[in-house]
């Protein structure tokens, strides 16, 4: 006589478990899958499905933990930490406007989706704030690539529904720079579901990762659904890539590393390289080819 539910907090001995029925229950783990460790640190996190011995009428006791799947993870000191469970999508939030689009950001996020094998849909808020026909060649090359964009408007309500619809029944990371209207469109989705923003500083927007655990926030909708937060995921790209390993990961140019003449090359400087010449006559967007020339030389390389 389990209950199925999911973990919406992780936190050691004190894990907040939503049953399937709605029942909100503090829960310890039981022994023996604590020796089972998946990852190594915590037994379960934000996002495990689980089935919960009942104890009184707000607590109870895991006891066993579902498979995982669609993990967010990141590795520190060769060890592989999972900081969020059953991620079905990752939408990736850039702002047309205040704060600047920066689609090389968008490329880092992309990347990082393809490692941990989410699938990716590119948000571009604040479109009140420009015309979307000026964002229609960069767009039409992340369409391309087969990833879904999609124009909203926290503020006009634009698409509002049509995010909504991605959300339903969903469990849904969301990564993007501070103050690109994150907050704000989940807000407009449901109102008093926002992040809490307060959690990212200006100052640790970059590389410094927070230890804060991931928590994952049910949204009100028949279908179901739930949002991640955590400043972790909102930040999340790049923990541990290898320069040899990102071309693979770009769906535009992984077609032609293949037929590279050189063996291990990081298609930057030689000669006659198939990446490059296929740069030079435009069948990989040359904005996309200087996105990972500067992820390599400026930041790969250097580590
Ligand atoms: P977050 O840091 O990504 O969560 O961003 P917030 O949701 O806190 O929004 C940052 C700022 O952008 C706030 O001042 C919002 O009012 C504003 N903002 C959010 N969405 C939009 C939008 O669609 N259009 C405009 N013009 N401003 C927006
Ligand atoms: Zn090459």
């Amino acid at each position: 006589d389990l209950v199925a539910g999911r973990v919406l907090r992780a936190h050691g001995l004190a894990n907040t478990v939503l049953t399937d029925d709605g029942q909100r229950l503090e829960c310890s783990i039981r022994q023996v899958l604590k020796s089972l460790s998946i990852d190594g640190r915590g037994t379960v996190v934000a996002g495990d499905r689980v089935r919960v011995r009942m104890e009184t009428e707000s607590t109870g006791m895991i006891e066993h933990v579902d498979p995982r799947r669609g993990v967010i993870s990141r590795t520190s000191r060769g060890q592989q930490h999972v900081i969020a469970a059953n991620v079905d999508h990752l939408l990736i939030v850039a702002s047309a406007a205040m704060p600047s689009l920066k689609p090389v950001l968008i490329d880092r996020f992309l990347l990082s989706a393809e490692q941990c094998d989410l699938s990716p849909v590119i948000i571009i808020n604040k479109c009140d704030l420009v015309d979307p026909v000026t964002l229609q060649q960069l767009v039409g090359v992340y369409a391309s690539m087969g990833y879904r964009t999609l124009f909203t408007s926290a503020q006009s309500g634009v698409n509002i529904d049509s995010l909504r619809e991605l959300l339903a029944g969903k469990q849904t990371a969301v990564a993007g720079q501070s103050g690109v209207g994150k907050s704000s469109l989940l807000n407009a989705v449901q109102p008093g579901l926002g992040l809490a923003v307060s959690e990212v500083s200006r100052d640790n927007q970059k590389g410094r990762h927070t230890t804060t655990s991931a928590q994952l926030i049910p949204i009100t909708d028949p279908r179901g659904g739930a949002v991640f937060d955590t400043p972790g995921i909102r930040q999340f790209q790049l923990w541990d890539i290898s320069p040899e390993e990102v071309s693979g990961l770009m769906p535009d140019i992984r077609p032609y590393v293949g037929q590279c003449r050189y063996a291990n090359c990081l298609h930057l400087a030689e000669d006659d390289c198939s990446v490059k010449n296929a740069v030079a006559d435009g069948r990989i967007d040359a904005r996309r080819y200087d996105a990972y020339c500067h992820l390599l030389e400026d930041d790969l390389l250097k580590q």
